[in-house]
């Protein structure tokens, strides 16, 4: 939902996200336009991090490559290739909200040692959850495993470059559920390439679909999903109800769960505050 066509919905009041990341609706021009702005944040933090843990699970213990070793009549209860341990290894969270949160408590569970970088949290957060607040270099250097589970805006765009990858463990492993774009593309396939990162498990992709070309593709140490992390039986179940309920609130100028930008003036002479 770009400025151009936000700016031709002369009668509309309200735009829904139906998911949590709204980088696809220019926020600010729909602001301007006095049209709401809604997301819907909270019916799938589960599921994302579930998909989160089983990406660094199928990693550690080469699910997938195990896997495609029966396929092709291979059967070897001892693999020629390295499958981890899981208890004492540090992960670090990038973004400790909901599903970077969800993601801690599942990797305790685990016994993982959780650290964290998340410049938006107060102290008594991290200390509620458990979770070691650290620099963004401390993270991304003493971590066995790097989640990642920031929005996308300006200041994530690529936040994983090639600076950050180098700094990571060459045995360590990174996992993306947030937002293609977090992750510059380009510097984690040649990490890959070249050795200087153990693996990557990818919901997202910075084109999706990717193309049939993308070297992610044909990695064996790469496990990839097509953003489906939201996706559960029970979290479709859920949604369609939710949108409707969130629209009609606005509409009856009542206010909705998660208005994302109260300042919206056609909201607010609908009587949402
Ligand atoms: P959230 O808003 O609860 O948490 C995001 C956290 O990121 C916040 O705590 C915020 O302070 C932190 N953050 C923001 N900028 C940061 C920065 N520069 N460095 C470190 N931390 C930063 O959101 P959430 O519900 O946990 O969702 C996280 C993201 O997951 C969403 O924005 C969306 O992009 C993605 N998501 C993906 C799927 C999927 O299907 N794969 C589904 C839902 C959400």
């Amino acid at each position: 939902m770009t400025r151009r066509v936000l700016e031709s919905l002369t009668q509309c009041k309200v735009v829904l996200r139906t998911g949590v990341g709204y980088d696809v609706i220019d926020v600010e021009a729909a602001t301007e336009q006095g049209i709401a702005v809604i997301n819907i944040p909270d019916l799938w933090t589960r599921e994302v991090a579930n998909q989160a843990m089983s990406l660094l699970l199928a990693l550690n213990r080469r699910v997938v490559n195990l896997h495609s070793d029966i396929r092709s009549s291979t059967w070897t209860p001892r693999p020629p290739y390295d499958v981890g341990s899981l208890h004492g290894e540090t992960i670090g969270i990038l973004g400790l909200g909901r599903i970077g949160s969800a993601m801690a408590q599942r990797a305790k569970g685990f016994e993982l040692n959780v650290i964290a970088y998340d410049p938006y949290i107060s102290d008594e957060v991290f200390t509620d959850r458990g979770v070691t607040r650290v620099s963004f270099d401390e993270m991304m250097s003493q971590s066995d495993y790097i989640s990642l589970h920031t929005p996308l805006t300006d200041e994530t765009r690529h936040i994983i470059n090639e600076n950050a990858l180098r700094l990571m463990k060459p045995n360590a492993y990174l996992i993306n559920t947030s937002r293609g774009p977090v992750v510059e593309e380009a510097a984690l396939i040649k990490a890959l390439q070249e050795g200087w990162l153990a693996g990557a498990g990818l919901d997202v992709l910075e084109k999706e679909p990717p193309a049939s070309d993308n070297p992610l593709l044909s990695m064996d140490n790469v496990v990839l999903s097509p953003h489906s992390g939201h996706t559960s039986v029970l979290s479709l179940q859920l949604r369609t109800g939710r949108y409707g309920e969130e629209v009609a609130a606005v509409l009856d100028g009542r206010m909705p769960r998660n208005l994302v930008n109260p300042q919206s003036t056609r909201a607010s002479a609908s009587g949402v505050a």
